[in-house]
């Protein structure tokens, strides 16, 4: 599978334990930010060079299952 995929609006996404992120924020520091796509999530990552470096939140994910 695939690690990395274009969505149709050009933004990359990123699979990260089974759960997708979409770029929404690139840092000065060249990291890129990802946040979880499920609506009701706040959690966030920051990758360097597809490498997951940080995590932020928590995975809220109770109106969808597992
Ligand atoms: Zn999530």
């Amino acid at each position: 599978m695939k690690m990395n995929s274009e969505t149709n609006k050009g933004k990359t996404c990123f699979v990260y334990k089974d759960i997708k992120c979409r770029e929404y924020y690139g840092k000065k520091n060249g990291n890129v930010c990802f946040g979880c796509t499920v609506k009701t999530s706040k959690a966030r990552i920051e990758t360097n060079d597809v490498i997951v470096v940080a995590e932020y939140g928590d995975h809220d994910h109770s109106d969808t299952v597992a």
